[in-house]
């Protein structure tokens, strides 16, 4: 019988094995599955499939797992580049995976602050925010529960498009999809589970993913450029090679299959095809800035915006884990617009509304700085998943296998939980069943 390494050698020398030994991927002569991409939801399918005794090989492009879920260590205090907030923490299973293995975890209570240019807004100033925030929850909530597969900012009335406060609440409705309100399904994002407040780990949600991800084999610096599904198996096309199973559980962001990244022969279905259009990734990119010393208006961690106009503007998490860092986030528009200047010119455009905000200090205490570059990675093309208006439905279509061989998996296909890590998780732990179940029927 093949041994695991063994079968590797087909691939190729060049790609490097992640995870060997402590805990074993099934043993088997050849993999049954294979799962495509080892972001959270890969890499769940997978440590699923293994307890269940059937043999898996994970297949990932990049040269480090993760996916979205990425921790940065090079600023000397752990910042998440992609995914930080456990949402929804009463029904969040990375809730229990953390306390589990011993990683501290917080609830989110950083004090929301508006400054308007370098005046700091008492609460009163504020309550038009409030109020406006609350009057577009339930008109959201009232448009959703209706089964309304409208545009989000469709579901608004005039009066409160009209409020001098929407342009900030359209920008923390854009920071949630990915998008401005204009574009997504308000029927889609009701779906979404809320249960539990936001609590995030001080360590890292990439630093928790790559805990997990502990002895899961995975074939790093492998991308997969066609998947054949036709005869009796599947068989994933890389540059080392040709890599054969049984079913194959696809696990890549929406937008790798609906730009012909990965090519499927034959064609997937019209229907599967679409869905995965109607399930493009919206925009959220991070500045990270690291100061010399404290230059933020307070010891504890707060999150600071400028009043703008047009909404347009960064939201600033100060003191990050305690330290001088403080991150910055910009999302839908400002997001594509701030990755096309590059690197340089975010990092700047951070810091001059920074100090807009707290004064000179921010330039003269500022050492280095990150910016992160989602959209234009190949192998994410954005942030998380939204839904077009009227294409409601499309996230089931992608829960369903094709063909007998194919299961998708990832967060766009977890209608109550999509955009997030712990919706990838739950689509790993549905794929890997539904991929069992298949190997029983074959
Ligand atoms: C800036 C930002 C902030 C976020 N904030 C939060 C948050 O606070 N809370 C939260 O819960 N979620 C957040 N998210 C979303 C969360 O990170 C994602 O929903 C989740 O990580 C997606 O996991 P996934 O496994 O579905 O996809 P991915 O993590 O994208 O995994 C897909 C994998 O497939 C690989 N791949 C791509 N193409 C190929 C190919 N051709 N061949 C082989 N492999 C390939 C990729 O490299 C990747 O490893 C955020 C995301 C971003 C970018």
């Amino acid at each position: 019988m093949l041994n695991r390494r063994q079968l590797l050698q087909g691939l190729g020398a060049g790609a490097a094995l992640a995870g060997v030994g402590t805990r074993a991927v099934a043993a088997a002569a050849a993999p049954e599955v294979l799962v495509i991409g080892a972001g959270g939801a890969g890499l769940v399918a997978a440590k699923e499939l293994a307890s269940m005794g059937i043999a898996a090989l994970v297949l990932e492009a990049r040269d480090r797992i993760g996916g979205r879920a990425f921790t940065d260590s090079s600023l000397g205090v752990p910042w998440d580049r992609g995914c930080f907030w456990l949402h929804a923490s009463n029904i969040n299973p990375w809730m229990d995976y953390a306390r589990r293995n011993g990683f501290e975890v917080q609830p989110d209570r950083f004090a929301r602050e508006f400054y308007d240019r370098s005046k700091r807004l008492g609460g009163t100033e504020t309550a038009g925010h409030r109020a406006v925030a609350e009057r577009v929850q339930r008109e959201l909530e009232r448009a959703g529960s209706r089964g309304l597969d409208i545009a989000a900012e469709a579901a608004l009335t005039q009066q409160t498009l009209a409020d001098p406060w929407y342009p900030m609440v359209m920008a923390e409705l854009t920071g949630w999809e990915g998008i401005e309100p204009a574009n997504y399904s308000v029927l889609d994002s009701h779906q979404f589970v809320e249960d539990g407040g936001d609590c995030v780990i001080p360590r890292g949600y990439g630093t928790l993913l790559a805990h997990y991800a502990k002895g899961i084999e995975v074939k790093l610096g492998t991308p997969v450029t066609r998947i054949r599904w036709g005869g009796n198996g599947v068989a994933a096309e890389t540059a080392a090679g040709l890599v054969s199973a049984r079913v194959a559980v696809v696990a890549l962001p929406s937008a790798a299959i609906a730009e012909g990244s990965v090519i499927f022969s034959p064609h997937l279905p019209a229907e599967v095809l679409q869905a995965h259009h109607d399930l493009p990734l919206g925009i959220l990119e991070k500045i990270a800035l690291r100061f010399k010393r404290n230059v933020f208006p307070s010891e504890a961690t707060e999150f600071l915006r400028m009043k703008h106009a047009d909404g347009r503007g960064l939201s600033y998490l100060t003191r990050h884990g305690g330290s001088n860092v403080c991150i910055a986030f910009a999302p839908g528009r400002l997001a594509r617009e701030l990755e096309a200047r590059g690197e340089a010119a975010a990092i700047e455009h951070a810091l001059e509304e920074l100090a807009a905000m707290l004064g000179g200090d921010v330039r003269k205490h500022f050492a280095e700085g990150r910016a992160t570059a989602w959209a234009s990675d190949p192998y994410s093309r954005g942030a998380y998943s939204y839904c077009l208006p009227g294409r409601f439905g499309a996230r089931s279509v992608l829960t369903r296998p094709v063909g007998g061989r194919i299961v998708f998996a990832g967060e766009h296909t977890q209608q109550n939980a999509y955009g997030t890590l712990h919706g990838a998780y739950l689509s790993g732990v549905r794929a890997a069943a539904e991929a069992r179940r298949l190997l029983a029927r074959a």
